[in-house]
């Protein structure tokens, strides 16, 4: 018997990095997960084996969220997971640079977009009584430094809306916690990666952190999947750092 065996996730950012990861970790446990991005064919590309299915969706977008959690419900009936994981990153730049369109673009997808999909998806699992979210939050959302100011800011409010959330689902049966990467290779930090090794640089990436390496998206799913699992049953409301110690020190 499998962890996720007759279980039912979503999981957004799906088609790169941890998203695609996360997808495939869940199907590997016996999940039957539905991939949502913004473009299909990449979506295509990354799926998993086994039943599952693909959605484009841009979570920015109230209407396309509760027409793909509809489209969940359709097909499987039910929503046991869902991994809030789709983001973007933006500039490293001063505060007295920020455009208001970059603030917008940057709260909208990390922030609203994934409030918006809690929200749908929420309400489903409240109808069920059970339910885990995981939502990708960062170390940027903990300390200074690791990232520009709104993704940064948006990051932050990923935590805190984690825990008011917890709150108010918790009495019906849903649990909600967050994930915090540090330093994870994938298509979002790919230009730090490139940049360091075209610099000669890379084994600087991962003095970052206690484990003197950075991470790997296989890492972060494997956190995702316990806390969205029966095995985190008494766990909820909390950011856990899978960072390999960056916030330690
Ligand atoms: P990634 O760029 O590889 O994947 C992000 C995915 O989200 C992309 O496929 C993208 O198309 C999708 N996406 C973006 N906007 C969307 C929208 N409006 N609607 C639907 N999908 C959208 O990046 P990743 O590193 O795998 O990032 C996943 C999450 O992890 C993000 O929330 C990111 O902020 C967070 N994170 C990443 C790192 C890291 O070092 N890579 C560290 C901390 C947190």
């Amino acid at each position: 018997m499998k962890r996720y065996d007759g279980k039912v996730a979503i999981v957004t950012g799906a088609a790169s990095g941890i998203g695609r990861a996360t997808a495939h970790r869940l199907a590997s446990e016996g999940a039957r997960v539905c991939l949502i991005d913004l473009d299909q064919d990449a979506l295509t590309a990354a799926a998993p084996g086994g039943d599952h299915m693909t959605h484009p969706c841009n979570i920015a977008d109230e209407a396309q969220v509760e027409a793909a959690v509809a489209a969940v419900v359709a097909r499987y009936g039910r929503i046991d997971a869902l991994a809030n994981n789709a983001g973007v990153i933006c500039d490293k730049e001063p505060i007295t640079s920020n455009s208001i369109e970059m603030w917008h673009k940057v709260l909208g997808v990390n922030l609203i977009g994934l409030a918006m999909m809690l929200k749908h998806t929420a309400r489903v699992m409240v109808g069920q009584g059970s339910g885990a979210i995981v939502n990708t939050a960062s170390v940027a959302g903990i300390r200074s430094g690791a990232g520009g100011n709104a993704y940064s800011a948006s990051k932050a409010g990923v935590i805190n809306l984690t825990m008011t959330a917890a709150c108010d689902l918790g009495g019906q049966g849903v649990r909600v916690n967050a994930v915090c990467p540090g330093l994870i290779e994938t298509g979002m930090t790919r230009f730090v990666f490139d940049y360091a090794r075209d610099a000669g640089k890379e084994a600087k990436l991962g003095s970052r952190c206690e484990l003197r390496r950075y991470g790997r998206p296989e890492e972060i799913a494997a956190a995702i999947a316990f806390l969205a699992s029966e095995d985190a049953s008494y766990i909820t409301g909390q950011a856990l750092p899978v960072d390999g110690g960056n916030t330690a020190s």
